[in-house]
């Protein structure tokens, strides 16, 4: 074994995490938690992971639950489609599994939404399986630990990364040196204040021998984030507010939202105009910017106050939701947070 993994094993059983409720759990509890950590802090999870394991407590109950349900229960998580991957999978290991989550890496690497990396983390932690991991804070760990240049995001770079993360993998205690990789890189070796004085392999780290730690890993070209701007309707009447509900694709697909407008003042009245609204008020609210991963959006939010419910109130895919209801159903983060001051107190 190389002396890498020993010394993190070592590390881990003394200081690393021992608590976090997937910690022990089955194959399903692991990958739910795997695609819960994807771009998503450790502290943000906890609570959202313990509601979600309550409500589909197996595969079965998650393959058995609605698409609106598993979003719902993913509202304010972001990335969506982690959400829908997962019930897709779900079926998929009903229907080809049995409903048994399958023990075999290729056939865990074959369901929606599972990369090679979430795939090697289910087969250590729960089926001890020699498998290498390499998410995010891994990659920086052993950026730092082995000194590989270059941004990760490049395939040569990440190619690189690979090869080491697979030469230092362990064959036994593989449950232990994979949640130490990850402890590792979620505390000690941080972005930006590593504790290297505390690291159990300070002493092989060429990143730190050579005074370079935080140099590594190289940060992404920098690239300017298209623009782009959408006018959203919070159109209220007899206390209720009107939603609507988006495709399956895209970056809210399957999720309630606000109408959006991208046009001028004009298409907007004649879109009030041929919705039936009898408009009584209207105001525009405080704009504010939400920033996906490839865009920014700047949000302008317009309210309408009609005299009373429009008579053709429920069309398909539109529907009239007392506040707390709509704040209880599968909405974006941007969408909450318009929402959340409407609610009476
Ligand atoms: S010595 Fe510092 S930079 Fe190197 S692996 Fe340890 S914490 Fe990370």
């Amino acid at each position: 074994m190389s002396s890498f993994a020993t010394s993190l094993i070592v590390w881990q059983r003394e200081h690393g995490r021992h608590d976090l409720p997937w910690q022990g759990g089955d194959a399903y509890r692991v990958w739910l938690s795997e695609i819960m950590l994807q771009q998503t802090q450790v502290a943000t999870v906890i609570p959202y992971y313990r509601r979600f394991i309550a409500a589909f407590p197996s595969v079965a109950a998650l393959a058995d639950a609605s698409e609106e349900q598993v979003l719902a229960h993913w509202s304010g998580l972001g990335y969506y489609a982690r959400g829908r991957n997962l019930h897709r999978a779900a079926r998929l290991i009903v229907t080809r599994h049995e409903g048994e989550f399958p023990q075999d890496y290729a056939q865990i690497l074959d369901l929606p939404g599972i990369g090679r990396s979430t795939a090697a983390a289910i087969c250590a932690q729960a089926y001890h399986q020699p498998h290498a991991i390499l998410d995010g804070n891994v990659k920086r760990v052993l950026a730092r630990y082995c000194g590989i240049e270059g941004w990760p995001g490049e395939k040569a770079v990440e190619a690189r990364l690979w090869q080491q993360a697979e030469a230092l993998l362990p064959e036994r205690d593989v449950a232990c040196y994979t949640q130490a990789l990850m402890d590792m890189g979620a505390t000690l070796c941080s972005r930006s204040k590593p504790n290297c004085a505390a690291c159990p392999v300070q002493a092989g780290c060429v990143a730190f021998q050579a005074r370079r730690v935080i140099e590594f890993p190289a940060q992404r070209p920098r690239k300017a984030l298209p623009e782009r701007r959408a006018t959203l309707l919070l159109v209220m009447a007899e206390g209720r507010i009107l939603l609507e509900k988006r495709g399956p694709a895209g970056i809210w697909g399957g999720l309630w939202c606000l109408p959006q407008r991208e046009e001028g003042d004009e298409e907007l009245a004649e879109y009030a105009a041929c919705s039936g609204w009898k408009i009584a008020g209207q105001s525009a609210l405080p704009g504010f910017t939400h920033t996906f991963t490839h865009f920014r959006l700047h949000i302008s939010p317009l309210r309408f106050d009609l005299e009373q419910l429009p008579l053709q109130a429920s069309l398909p895919g539109r529907e009239w939701m007392a506040v707390s209801d709509a704040l209880a159903a599968a909405i974006p983060t941007p969408v909450r947070r318009l929402l959340e001051p409407l609610v009476e107190v």
